[in-house]
């Protein structure tokens, strides 16, 4: 294999590969042919795009091999970087509209570089050495590694090795000298199909029962035993209809799968936990801390919704109105919030013991927590000022060709000079983003991504100081002396 350096050799080096994927029952041969699967690889595919377009922002020097990598690839050395990685992820979201995919395997083998070293400084194991060996060899060629955390969890109110079914979170069923053989399933993984590799990881906090549950380890996607089963979305068929308009992202779309593994084997040197359970709960929140941040790739996606909230308001002839104009600058405020709580939290960020960087957990779960509720908020406003048609317009096939296709030319009109054609378009983007495929994206994957609404303010709560509060209180209202 070569290195991957560019838009076309990522999509050639994704081509032809044996992985078993079914999608509505259908085993598919060729994702990168399929209508569905493809505005997802594009979507990543858009990510060493940027890197050749604006280097400066998503490509970085490699610490192992001295030479250009994806800053997706990258281990985040000072606030700058991770700074930059949150730029990096609002333009992505900016220049596609939906999930680009990439962010999970970042912040994963981020996570993974400080735990590794901690693991291996009180076990004595050889972890954090055979995590970099791995990223070594990543940035050698310049991949895409998926993180595989998210178990399908059975009965929430136990633990693993509580469950009935002992398979509901991903689990060594065999050790061999030469390493160990999972079994278990992963679900709604985020561009596993369009990556090379995967970091399988716990989910959750282990307790010394569950030892069995503490792997970590990375699998190539083609590896035997693993089957993906292609995650439906809202409308996704329309990317196998005739016509164009239809699908109202021309371009784009995110991709979740439900992973099953099947015996899979992993070799020694590529597993980087290993019954160390007592680590699983710091690895996790490790993860979320980065990741929860990352999710300001939602304020690019939201630059598209309002750009497409003010056009269809200019199309439709109310640009003016003062009440609309307001209604804009409340998206723009409630979308900057979101970006100004993830950047802060990464230029708060502060070294870890192996040397790499990590954000600012308290500011990350308070910009996750704005995500999963000023999202739903923009989409409100969008198609507010969209108005009823974003719910009820007729097919593009009618539009563009069907027998009463004048009539709708005619009736769909909205300002003079513009054509009706560019505002059914808009329409159908606003459709596309709140209703339609991408609204997986930006609303659900909001809500859901990276941990739900809940966890978030079990962590704020958690990293809040009330006593400290409390003895400011104290202190200016005279129950306590002033020092
Ligand atoms: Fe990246 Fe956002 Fe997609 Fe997560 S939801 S992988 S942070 S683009
Ligand atoms: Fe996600």
């Amino acid at each position: 294999m070569n290195k991957i350096t560019d838009k076309n050799s990522y999509l050639d080096s994704i081509k032809n590969r044996n992985l078993k994927i079914y999608l509505m029952g259908e085993l598919i041969k060729e994702p990168l042919d399929h209508p569905i699967i493809r505005p997802s690889v594009e979507a990543m595919a858009e990510t060493y795009e940027l890197a050749v377009s604006e280097p400066e922002l998503a490509s970085a020097k490699s610490p192992y091999t001295g030479e250009s990598i994806n800053r997706f690839l990258h281990i985040a050395e000072s606030n700058e970087d991770l700074f930059l990685q949150n730029k990096m992820q609002r333009k992505l979201g900016q220049l596609t509209g939906t999930c680009f995919q990439r962010c999970v395997g970042m912040d994963a083998f981020n996570a993974l570089h400080s735990v590794t070293f901690e693991i291996d400084e009180k076990h004595n194991t050889e972890y954090h050495k055979n995590f970099i060996n791995f990223l070594t060899e990543m940035h050698k060629y310049n991949l895409v590694i998926g993180g595989a955390m998210t178990d399908v969890k059975g009965d929430r109110s136990k633990l693993p090795h509580e469950q009935e079914d002992e398979d509901v979170y991903l689990r060594i069923v065999k050790r061999t000298q030469d390493g160990v053989y999972v079994k278990g399933a992963k679900a709604h993984q985020t561009g596993c199909i369009n990556s090379h590799w995967m970091v399988v990881m716990p989910t959750l906090r282990l307790s010394d029962k569950d030892k069995d549950y503490a792997i970590v380890g990375a699998i190539p996607v083609d590896a035997e035993g693993i089957t993906y089963i292609y995650g439906r979305q809202s409308c996704d068929t329309r990317s196998m209809e005739p016509g164009e308009y239809d699908v109202g992202n021309k371009y784009f779309a995110g991709q979740e799968a439900m992973v099953i593994f099947d015996n899979v084997f992993i070799p020694n040197n590529y597993i980087f936990m290993n019954g160390e359970y007592e680590f699983a709960s710091m690895l996790v929140e490790r993860f979320t801390t980065y990741h929860r941040r990352s999710y300001v790739c939602k304020s690019g996606v939201g630059d598209v919704l309002i750009g497409a909230a003010a056009t269809i308001a200019e199309y439709n002839g109310v640009e003016e109105a003062s009440h609309i104009k307001d209604k804009l600058v409340e998206m723009n405020k409630l979308n900057e919030t979101i970006y100004a709580t993830g950047i802060a939290s990464s230029l708060q960020g502060s070294s870890t013991k192996s040397g790499n960087f990590i954000n600012d957990d308290l500011l990350a779960n308070v910009c996750k927590q704005h995500v999963t509720k000023e999202t739903y908020e923009i989409g409100r406003i969008a198609q507010d000022l969209a108005g009823g048609l974003v719910g009820s317009m007729p097919s593009g096939i009618d539009f563009n060709e069907g027998t009463m296709s004048e009539d709708l030319k005619k009736y769909l009109k909205g300002k003079k000079d513009i054509n009706s054609e560019d505002r059914v378009k808009i329409l159908r983007l606003i459709e596309n983003m709140t209703l339609g495929r991408n609204a997986v994206a930006y609303l659900t994957e909001s809500l859901h991504g990276a941990g739900s609404p809940q966890a978030q303010r079990v962590q704020i709560r958690r990293k809040v100081n009330i006593e400290e509060k409390k003895d400011f209180a104290k202190k200016l209202s005279g129950i306590i002396e002033r020092e």
